[in-house]
């Protein structure tokens, strides 16, 4: 078990597209052992997703666990879930609005719009092919991820910066606030 460097908000790591994943490198032991840190790493820092870009590697992998005693009670568990080069291949019109937080933007959370629903295609830690609809807080996470994979992190997609918030602060003022969490999905830290 290592419990993996996180890259901060500036690093040009966080801003650069990640490259595929081959077939070969996935089935190195490396590989493999390096996806286990990420989800130590996700799991130790109490974050609902990370993605490889996040800990310094620029390849497309991703991670998503949620469970019902989180940090984040009201959203739904996720069982563990590893991609990679995951592609969303359809986005709902219908979308919802939440709060985001980033193990890579410390102590921030922000109102991001997002599809209700996707369609995403990938593949798992041994290279199956994977493709399946995620919706609600699923949909966010993923949503959330992949865009790390493209260099995208929560901030761009805000489309009203007033709700920009410090963590205290939100605890404060915003976190009971139903009506600025239309869809019910509480703040995620991904
Ligand atoms: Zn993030």
């Amino acid at each position: 078990m290592a419990i993996l460097d996180v890259a901060k908000l500036g690093n040009p790591i966080l801003r650069k597209k990640a490259r595929l994943v081959s077939v070969q490198e996935s089935q190195t032991s490396a590989f493999q052992t390096f996806l286990d840190d990420m989800i130590d790493t996700m799991r130790e820092k109490d974050g609902v997703g990370l993605a490889a870009p996040q800990v310094f590697q620029s390849v497309q992998a991703i991670v998503i666990e949620s469970d019902e005693n989180s940090r984040y009670p009201a959203n739904p568990a996720l069982s563990l879930l590893v991609m990679l080069n995951p592609t969303i291949t359809v986005y709902s019109e219908e979308t919802l609005e939440g709060w985001e937080g980033c193990l890579s933007l410390d102590n921030l959370r922000g109102m991001v719009t997002r599809s209700q629903k996707i369609h995403v295609d990938g593949f798992n830690r041994f290279m199956d092919p994977i493709s399946m609809d995620a919706e609600g807080f699923l949909a966010v996470v993923f949503q959330h991820e992949i865009d790390h994979l493209n260099g995208t992190l929560f901030i761009d997609r805000m489309q009203d910066f007033r709700t920009l918030t410090h963590l205290p602060e939100y605890n404060l003022y915003w976190s009971g606030q139903q009506a600025v969490s239309v869809s019910g999905v509480g703040p995620t830290e991904t």
